[in-house]
């Protein structure tokens, strides 16, 4: 390339850096509004001019609901093993251990002991940052041992969701969690056990399809997606628009398919009552 042709100055400079560090604003997806990272964090990670929620981290649902965030947590280590060997498009072993470097997980879900305003329970929070919070045998397990603890220790079980569906890598093994679980939270439930359950954006899939759906009391985070099959396979389907609001929460509590929607800063408090009310029976 000849001398001529090439640039020997810098690029002109039209502004002065800002002193921000990066992450501490949020641009808020529904509205727009640019917010502040300590004033989102203090309102729950929730817009403060539309009431969007942000999608925040199993690890946050603990904090905001378990007394002084001290709890124990159980059945941490198992991992899942690749029963397929599946490969393609990526090797799953893989994949599973660079989302656990990622995450600091071992799977889609937590599950602890500990108390909600000085109620002991059993909580199992799903999350989203691992492999889409998708089900295979190890969060079908976890959440198995977390009703089994919830029964014998005759604790309340809360779960709260957030899910792509089942774990396409496990084929059939995912699929057989469905009845794993539910077939649990059935003996559960005959045994008098309480079950609340929060479906949070997204729930979809195998795991609305189980678990999200056999609560006592189903509750659900305000405008959150909730369905089996999403919109647009259900419009390529039935080759006809959906109405507004198709599978968020609001439309699903007209429907009756959920008990309410509760604001994240509610959500403590709602559950207490909710025990209180119910363990009278
Ligand atoms: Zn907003």
């Amino acid at each position: 390339m000849p001398d001529w042709f090439r640039r020997n100055t810098k690029n002109i400079q039209t502004y002065s850096k800002r002193d921000t560090k990066e992450g501490m604003w949020h641009s808020c997806p529904s509205c727009r509004a640019v917010i502040y990272q300590t004033v989102l964090k203090d309102n729950f990670f929730v817009c403060h001019e539309c009431s969007f929620h942000f999608r925040i981290t199993s690890d946050a649902y603990i904090n905001l609901l378990i007394d002084n965030n001290d709890y124990q947590e159980f059945s941490k280590n198992i991992v899942s093993s690749n029963p397929l060997n599946f490969t393609i498009p990526k090797d799953y072993s893989s994949q599973i251990q660079e989302t656990i470097n990622k995450t600091n997980k071992n799977s889609a879900i937590t599950t602890v002991k500990g108390k909600i305003n000085n109620i002991e329970v059993i909580l199992g929070v799903m999350d989203f940052s691992f492999i889409g919070g998708s089900m295979g045998s190890v969060v079908g397990e976890k959440i198995s041992r977390a009703i089994i603890k919830a029964e014998e220790e005759n604790l309340p079980l809360i779960i709260i969701t957030s899910s792509g569906g089942a774990r396409m890598q496990e084929g059939a093994y995912s699929l057989m969690q469905l009845a794993k679980t539910s077939s649990k939270l059935a003996r559960f439930s005959e045994k008098g056990g309480l079950y609340i359950v929060l479906l949070t954006d997204p729930t979809t899939g195998g795991i609305s399809a189980s678990i999200g759906m056999l609560g006592d009391i189903i509750l659900a985070e305000p405008n959150a997606l909730i369905c089996f099959a999403g919109p647009r396979v259900i419009k390529q389907t039935i080759g006809q628009d959906l109405p507004k609001g198709f599978q968020t929460s609001e439309f699903l509590l007209k429907k009756g398919f959920i008990d309410n929607i509760v604001e994240r800063k509610k959500i403590k408090e709602t559950i207490t009552s909710l025990i209180k009310v119910l363990k009278k029976r």
